[in-house]
């Protein structure tokens, strides 16, 4: 089973911006529904100050940690902080070298998704980017344990984001500016289960062919 390059990972961020860039407007009105409208515009502030930044990688656990400080530096709210601290809990699992083992990568996921819990304190079903996340890095997890292929694990990783996403819809938000509606958050997309589903599809996308 085949390791990811660094320039692979870097591929995840540019392909990540990209999405979060063309889908920014969108991010916004799911946020404008249950938040503050600001989803789209602090993702991608936050992605843009990434971008300038991965020109020269280095090592994985170097690039993935300035990757992390750059996005709680740069976007604040809700996502900065979490997003931030997933890629920094991420980072530290990869080691400082050019290739991350598939076993490396599933348990670097498992970090950076466990450092968003214990940041953010989100448990399944608060309507937040843990329902689109956990699912994700389970499948990830589970694919690689059974011998498949990087690509193939981050396109069941895609799949179990898409359906997470799409669980936040008849949920009640219990975190989050969305809290604040109570059951009036019912019925709508959480943004950051959205952006997150950006997250592994563009981690899919890198790791493809
Ligand atoms: P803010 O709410 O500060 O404006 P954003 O709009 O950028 O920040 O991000 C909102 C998203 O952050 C929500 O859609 C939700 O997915 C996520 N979020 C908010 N609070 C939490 C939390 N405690 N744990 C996990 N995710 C959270
Ligand atoms: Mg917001
Ligand atoms: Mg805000």
């Amino acid at each position: 089973n085949q390791s990811a390059s660094v320039a692979t990972l870097v591929e995840w961020l540019h392909q990540f911006g990209s999405l979060v860039e063309q889908n920014k407007g969108y991010l916004t009105d799911l946020d404008s529904a249950i938040g503050d409208a600001d989803h789209g515009s602090n993702m991608a502030r936050g992605m843009t100050a990434v971008l300038n930044q991965v020109a020269d990688p280095g090592a994985a656990d170097a690039l993935f940690k300035k990757v992390g400080m750059t996005l709680v530096s740069s976007v604040g709210g809700a996502s900065g902080p979490l997003y931030g601290t997933f890629f920094m809990r991420f980072a530290t699992g990869l080691g400082d070298g050019t290739e991350v083992t598939p076993e490396a990568l599933v348990s670097s996921l498992r970090a950076g998704l466990d450092g968003v819990i214990s940041r953010g304190k989100a448990e399944l079903g608060d309507k937040t980017m843990v329902d689109a996340m956990t699912p994700a890095v389970v499948a990830i997890e589970g694919s690689v344990a059974s011998g498949e292929s990087l690509a193939d694990a981050t396109r069941a990783g895609a799949e179990a984001a898409r359906r997470g996403r799409e669980s936040t819809i008849a949920m009640v938000a219990r975190k989050g500016r969305a809290s604040y509606l109570g059951e009036r958050s019912k019925g709508h997309q959480d943004p950051g289960a959205t952006s997150t589903t950006y997250l592994f599809e563009a981690l899919a996308a890198s790791l493809d062919g």
